[in-house]
């Protein structure tokens, strides 16, 4: 075999798509020395790596093998028997080369049929290429769909989980509260005032008072709504009024609250509608009133 027709092959070569024979003679014959097969094989091989990774390794589609075979009817010349040519050709197309044909094989590389095989073999690459980007696309935009999804979710549980964080501080509130009413239940000192109501007669309380500590706990009920910008405010008498704090009612018209220093001497205790925030003397009109 002469060197023009290996340098033709060198471009099927560098795409890896020779036959295990046909690749093995063109490697001994740039093995033996041949310069300008290594320089196009070395030139072919730079073009072939720029191709997408995963093309190299596939196979040469039948169809484009084909094409190619007809583009070599066309070209070359009739100078073999229809029934010589189409045992090369049939050997060729079905990639079993024998002995005979091997050599015929590589005869058939005209230069216009290289040509055209390089265009079918673009094609090919760029539809290839072009439906891989189109499944890229696919993958890209499933994977967004579910980063929005998963995203939903997560702000989803989080709401929930700060409505539970909520809850449970509130609870918290709430057994705190009670284990304080519990001390005070079971303070041997403890002392119970009632309350009266006066402006509505149905409204009423009960101060849990240690004198010994100073603490109390009040509880108030049927109390009246309070009007935007009101309170209620808590006084202990002596011998003039001093607050003890001031509290708002909830939904069922109670109100409680933790007096952490109930002043010495204290008589009476009183409940009065003040201002938002309390006054230091009372202003409002009385709603509750008892004496220790
Ligand atoms: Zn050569």
């Amino acid at each position: 075999m002469g060197h023009e027709q290996f340098e033709e092959a060198v471009a099927l070569y560098a795409i890896e798509a020779l036959e295990p024979q046909e690749r093995a003679a063109l490697e001994s014959h740039v093995a033996s020395g041949c310069q300008e097969c290594r320089a196009a094989l070395a030139e072919y091989q730079e073009v072939a790596a720029l191709l997408p990774y995963g093309l190299r390794s596939q196979p040469v589609p039948h169809q484009v093998k084909s094409h190619l075979m007809q583009a070599f009817r066309r070209d070359f010349p009739d100078t073999e028997s229809d029934r010589e040519k189409a045992v090369k050709m049939s050997a060729a197309i079905e990639h079993t080369p024998r002995a005979p044909a091997f050599g015929g094989f590589f005869g058939l590389f005209a230069r216009p049929a290289l040509g055209l095989a390089c265009v079918v073999l673009l094609i090919g690459m760029t539809v290839y290429v072009l439906s891989l980007r189109t499944d890229m696309q696919k993958v890209l935009a499933e994977r967004q769909q579910l980063q929005t999804t998963l995203r939903g979710e997560l702000s989803d549980l989080r709401a929930q989980i700060a409505q539970r964080d909520r809850e449970t501080a509130d609870l918290r509130k709430e057994v705190a509260q009670r284990e304080e009413i519990m001390t005070f239940m079971r303070s041997p000192n403890m002392k119970v005032v009632a309350l009266s109501g006066l402006q509505a007669k149905s409204a009423g309380g009960f101060l849990l008072f240690d004198p010994q500590n100073r603490k109390a706990f009040f509880y108030a009920f049927n109390m009246p709504s309070l009007p935007p910008g009101k309170t209620y405010q808590l006084w202990a008498i002596m011998d003039r009024p001093v607050s003890a704090g001031t509290f708002d009612t909830d939904a069922g018209r109670k109100g409680r609250m933790l007096v952490d220093s109930v002043p010495g001497d204290v008589k009476k205790f009183a409940v009065s509608m003040e201002p938002q925030g309390g006054m230091p003397q009372p202003t409002g009109h009385l709603y509750l009133v008892g004496q220790l």
